[in-house]
């Protein structure tokens, strides 16, 4: 690796010039707004005369490969993935085992540390408590998922107190790890199994195709009526949630998890997302931004398919009106509060049988666990019903 300061035109055209360089290669990136800017630099680059290559990257297929007959792009998942399912995946090109032009003793630009890049007040102690970044780890981790849980992945999947799901998607987000690696490993190992996962690998393909044809989608909502729905500002709740000072446990749970760890498990960012849109009537994007500030896996679009597929905003969405209620989502996915009580200590001591409604715990049993509700835990900051009432009721003015 080799580093450098500047725009990343400015530092290309340096490095081109300091070693005569006739060709540049990269890999495709996909987030419309690079995909563009890098197609400006090639066209740059060809007037100066200098080639360029391009290569596919970071997918299982590239966005564009997949069409209807029609040539359209296609809007709504299954289809899609059948498609995907009749063309076969390359497999991951071999390591490059050397770059001849660049002697390991000679200091190419500058040192890593010298560009300032870490921030001043160290935040990021619990991030690497978790995670370990690079290749290795990360396929190290799909060793382990392959062996552990891929077979029970269906069944486990949803539930978050089980490490069910392989925790690729930091690695996959940041290119350090190969999609097709991914797939071509799991197919090799275990295909009579596999399916259910690459399922959803696919779905990461379909995001990317989606986002590719639909680039405004990262503000807008994919289905227009929603633009004139009447979003609420409310700087107390958003807040609320942002802190996991809800009152809702498996909200509160999910919320913390993803800032001390960076990451939320899928079906808890289903739950908070629905919590934050229909509850809290708080936009998606609201809501986009702050995962895209906190999630270790950020990835613009999974990001985005996931809130406006939560919000109801987009092209194959779960319905609007399909309003998930945290205390029976808490119930059925972490009946016994396990993944609760690792996220929100205060609520460690309370029975089982309060630990989704803490509210509904008569204040004796509360007393014994510690809890003083308004003080250490906070009450519920909406009613279920009627905010569920309020968001059908705003959802009829837009139908
Ligand atoms: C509101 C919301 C926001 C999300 N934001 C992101 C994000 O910024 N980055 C991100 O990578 N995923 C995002 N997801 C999708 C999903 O939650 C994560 O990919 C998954 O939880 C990552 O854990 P894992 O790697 O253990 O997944 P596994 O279950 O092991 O799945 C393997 C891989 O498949 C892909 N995948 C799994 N589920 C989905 C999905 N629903 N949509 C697209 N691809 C999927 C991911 O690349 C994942 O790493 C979001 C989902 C929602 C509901």
């Amino acid at each position: 690796m080799f580093f450098d300061r500047g725009t990343y035109e400015e530092v290309l055209m340096n490095w081109i010039n300091k070693y005569d360089a006739t060709a540049v290669y990269w890999n495709r990136n996909y987030d419309p707004i690079k995909y563009h800017k890098d197609r400006r630099l090639a066209e740059l680059l060809h007037e100066q005369g200098i080639i360029v290559k391009t290569f596919e990257g970071t997918l299982l297929l590239e966005p564009w490969r997949i069409k209807k007959e029609d040539g359209s792009p296609y809007k709504v998942f299954t289809p899609y993935y059948k498609a995907h399912r009749k063309e076969s995946v390359p497999p991951p090109i071999p390591r490059i085992k050397e770059i001849s032009v660049f002697r390991s003793s000679e200091i190419l630009g500058l040192y890593l540390d010298e560009l300032g890049l870490l921030p001043k007040i160290q935040w990021t102690s619990r991030l690497e408590e978790k995670w370990l970044a690079g290749e290795y780890e990360g396929f190290r981790k799909l060793q382990a998922f392959v062996k552990n849980h891929l077979k029970s992945y269906t069944h486990n999947r949803d539930y978050p107190s089980i490490d069910a799901h392989s925790s690729l998607s930091p690695y996959l987000a940041v290119g350090s790890l190969s999609i097709r690696s991914v797939y071509h490993f799991v197919i090799q190992q275990a295909e009579s199994v596999a399916e259910p996962f690459i399922r959803q690998l696919i779905w990461r393909d379909f995001s990317y195709s989606v986002l590719l044809h639909f680039p405004e989608s990262i503000q807008n909502p994919l289905q227009a009526k929603f633009t004139k729905f009447q979003w609420l500002e409310n700087q107390d709740t958003f807040s609320a949630w942002t802190k996991g000072l809800t009152g809702y446990p498996i909200v509160d749970a999910g919320m913390r998890e993803l800032w001390e760890t960076g990451f939320m498990h899928n079906r808890v960012r289903m739950i908070v997302a629905s919590f934050l849109t229909k509850h809290l009537l708080l936009s998606w994007q609201k809501g986009a931004y702050w995962f895209w500030d906190t999630l270790i896996d950020a990835d613009i679009a999974n990001n985005t398919m996931g809130w406006q597929w939560v919000a109801g905003t987009g092209l194959d969405s779960a319905p609007y009106f399909r309003i998930f209620n945290p205390t029976l989502q808490g119930e059925k996915f972490d009946s016994n509060g396990e993944y609760i009580k690792k996220w929100v200590p205060e609520l460690q001591m309370l029975p089982n049988q309060y630990i989704h409604e803490p509210d509904k715990a008569p204040k004796e049993v509360l007393l014994q666990a510690g809890i003083i509700l308004g003080e250490n835990y906070p009450y519920p900051i909406v009613d279920h019903k009627a905010s569920r009432i309020r968001a059908l009721e705003r959802y009829q003015q837009i139908k």
